[in-house]
């Protein structure tokens, strides 16, 4: 199938799928990774996001797709200009990659995700709202010991 992309000029040149990548300045594609997450359901799942997500330059995200922690961290092979300096051995995940509506069009807005966290604090209001007993979560943990203890006593 033919991929059909919004046509958009730069100067006099027409974009085409083959040529766009050679038009764009920041190679945003390489800027970032994103990495599948396992569906967080507990109050420990959400715990272990909020680890991960207190890294720097460290988001998370759902889609269609389910959920993703997102790097905003740019690959170490990127030159400056957007050229990739391992072209010819790259992985193949970079060859995989399609730049059908990427973000030579824009960058990514919360309106391309179902929940967007952008930083710690709104992924730990988004715990408080879904868990009513979320700050008191390392009460319970330590307490179930000792309840375990009376049980046998
Ligand atoms: S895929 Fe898109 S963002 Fe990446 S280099 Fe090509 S045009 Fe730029
Ligand atoms: S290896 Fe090259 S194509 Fe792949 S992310 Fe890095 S700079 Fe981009």
């Amino acid at each position: 199938m033919t991929t059909i992309i919004p046509i958009a000029l730069a100067g006099e040149v027409k974009i085409t799928p083959e040529n766009k990548c050679s038009y764009c300045k920041g190679a945003t594609c390489c800027t970032y990774l994103t990495q599948p997450l396992d569906t967080p359901r507990s109050m420990e799942d959400f715990d272990l996001l909020l680890w991960q997500i207190s890294h720097v330059n460290t988001q998370m995200y759902k889609d269609e797709d389910g959920w993703f922690l997102l790097v905003n961290n740019p690959c170490r092979h990127l030159q400056p200009g957007g050229r990739c300096g391992i072209y010819e051995t790259r992985p193949q995940i970079c060859r995989d990659h399609s730049n059908d509506g990427c973000e030579f069009e824009g960058p990514s807005g919360h309106e391309d995700f179902d929940i967007f966290f952008p930083d710690y604090e709104s992924l730990l209001d988004y715990c408080r709202r879904k868990f009513k007993n979320w700050d008191r979560r390392f009460k319970r943990a330590a307490s179930a010991p000792a309840r375990a203890r009376q049980a046998q006593a």
